[in-house]
């Protein structure tokens, strides 16, 4: 059966490599020689579209352990990082010419991928489609997945509020309680503010960088009007945000004394581990992100798993549509992979990449086809973004919050006992996996 991948980015690059090794001839087709995005600057494939890092290597870190997870699997992008790796202490950073130049080189000299620049906005109806169209996905190919999936499932910008963790939240400041005490259990972790915090805070965060939205086309303001960052907020007025979501009311502190500003803190994995800052949507520079909202009482050891963002992203809403395969649950033609499947992070739409080229392997052989436990860093993320809520789904990249859980492992091992714990079990779990290829 033939196959089409949409995309030369990260993701169709890798899956066409993955394809081509076993045995698949693959059509690969790439728009960005005809019409660029506007963050594309070369007409390699595999470009990186910011920064020149694949972040930790350590394997503490759950990117690290995915990256190795990756090694086993045999990825393209890994080894074109490898090849042009430049240092970075402990973090994979790549010369991104000569990292682009190895994954074009690979994709062209190979026989059995044949790459058309063309711009895709119809599907096949007699090939298997692997839609790797990346975060800007062309108007054309949008329109066409918005008639497959139906608007409600297909999201167009990313307006999302920093996730932290937990536990590096102070609770000797922070109390647990709902706005007057509704529901029956208390769900939200409010930092309560007095006036001289609250006008501190307010100073820093009006004054805070922002980055440049990258996409300041008409659609990009339309749909930003409708989800303001905290920072646009806070410049309207003085007192706006206290009316909005630093509202005190309804929120006093656990000895009954009131507040002068309240920042919630809402839970957002099924585990209980990650915290994201209700209403606090922003346009921050990442490194001002941690300093200013480590000016929140509580949060100053804050640890952040996601920064706000706010910039155009396609993706779609994968608990809805998609299957731990990688395949659209109403379509078993079409496979879709990388950032639009709601996985976050070059590393991250790479992997996913990996899995959909096994599944579709594994589908034309008539064979089962498989996913890797939750238990490895891939697994965990294909499960958050089967098992996410999908009325607020939004995209989520590695770390060890959605791995599950290991029970029993004290901090008096040592402080890095948990991730070594969780790092060890993802790579024997996912030598296991290797061998149902
Ligand atoms: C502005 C921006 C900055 C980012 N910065 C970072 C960062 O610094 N670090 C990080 O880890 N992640 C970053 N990301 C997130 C993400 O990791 C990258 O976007 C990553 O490149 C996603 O890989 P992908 O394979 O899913 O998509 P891409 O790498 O974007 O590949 C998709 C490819 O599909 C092509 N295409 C689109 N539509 C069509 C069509 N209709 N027909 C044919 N081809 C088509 C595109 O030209 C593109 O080459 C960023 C995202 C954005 C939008």
């Amino acid at each position: 059966m033939k196959i089409n991948i949409i995309g030369a980015g990260l993701a169709g690059s890798e899956a066409a490599y993955q394809l081509s090794k076993r045995g698949h001839e693959v059509n690969i087709y790439e728009v960005k020689r005809l019409k660029r995005n506007p963050v594309q600057v070369t007409n390699n494939f595999g470009e990186l579209v910011c920064s020149n890092s694949l972040r930790s290597d350590d394997l503490l870190n759950a990117v690290g352990t995915l990256k190795e997870e990756m090694r086993m699997l045999d990825s393209l992008i890994i080894k074109a990082a490898e090849f042009a790796r430049v240092p970075a202490g402990g973090s994979l950073a790549v010369d991104r010419e000569i990292f682009s130049n190895y994954i074009t080189k690979v994709l062209e000299e190979n026989e059995l991928i044949n790459i058309f620049d063309q711009e895709i906005d119809e599907i096949e109806k007699d090939a298997i489609t692997l839609i790797a169209s990346g975060p800007l996905t062309t108007e054309s190919l949008q329109n066409k997945i918005n008639s497959l999936l139906g608007s409600d499932d297909f999201y167009f910008f990313d307006a999302v509020a920093p996730i932290i963790k937990k536990e590096s939240i102070n609770m000797e400041i922070a109390f647990r309680k709902n706005r007057y005490e509704k529901g029956e259990t208390e769900d939200y972790i409010n930092c309560p503010m007095n006036k001289e915090q609250y006008d501190l805070f307010y100073n820093e965060l009006i004054n805070a960088e922002t980055s440049i939205a990258h996409l300041e086309d008409d659609q990009t303001l339309k749909y930003f009007e409708g989800c303001m960052p905290v920072e646009g907020m806070a410049k309207r007025g003085e007192k706006t945000l206290l009316f909005g979501p630093m509202k005190p009311q309804g929120l006093r502190n656990l000895d009954g004394t009131n507040n002068y500003a309240v920042v919630q803190l809402r839970q957002d994995d099924a585990i209980d581990s990650l915290y994201n800052i209700v209403g606090f949507q922003t346009n921050l520079k990442w490194p001002e992100q941690k300093r200013v909202f480590s000016l929140i009482p509580g949060l100053e050891n804050a640890e952040f798993v996601r920064y706000g963002v706010m910039h155009k992203n396609n993706f779609i809403n994968s608990p809805r549509v998609l299957n731990e395969f990688m395949q659209l649950e109403k379509n078993e033609n079409i496979f879709f992979a990388g950032q639009i499947t709601g996985v976050e992070g070059y590393v991250e739409s790479t992997a996913s990449g990996i899995l959909a080229a096994i599944n579709i392997d594994k589908k034309i052989k008539n064979k089962e086809m498989i996913s890797p436990p939750p238990s490895t860093v891939l697994g965990s993320l294909i499960h958050y973004i089967n098992n996410a809520s999908a009325t607020n789904f939004q995209p989520m990249k590695a770390n060890w919050g959605i791995v599950s859980e290991i029970s029993g492992i004290d901090k008096k091992n040592g402080k890095n006992a948990k991730k070594e714990a969780y790092s060890n079990r993802a790579l024997e779990d996912m030598k296991k996996f290797i061998t149902k290829l």
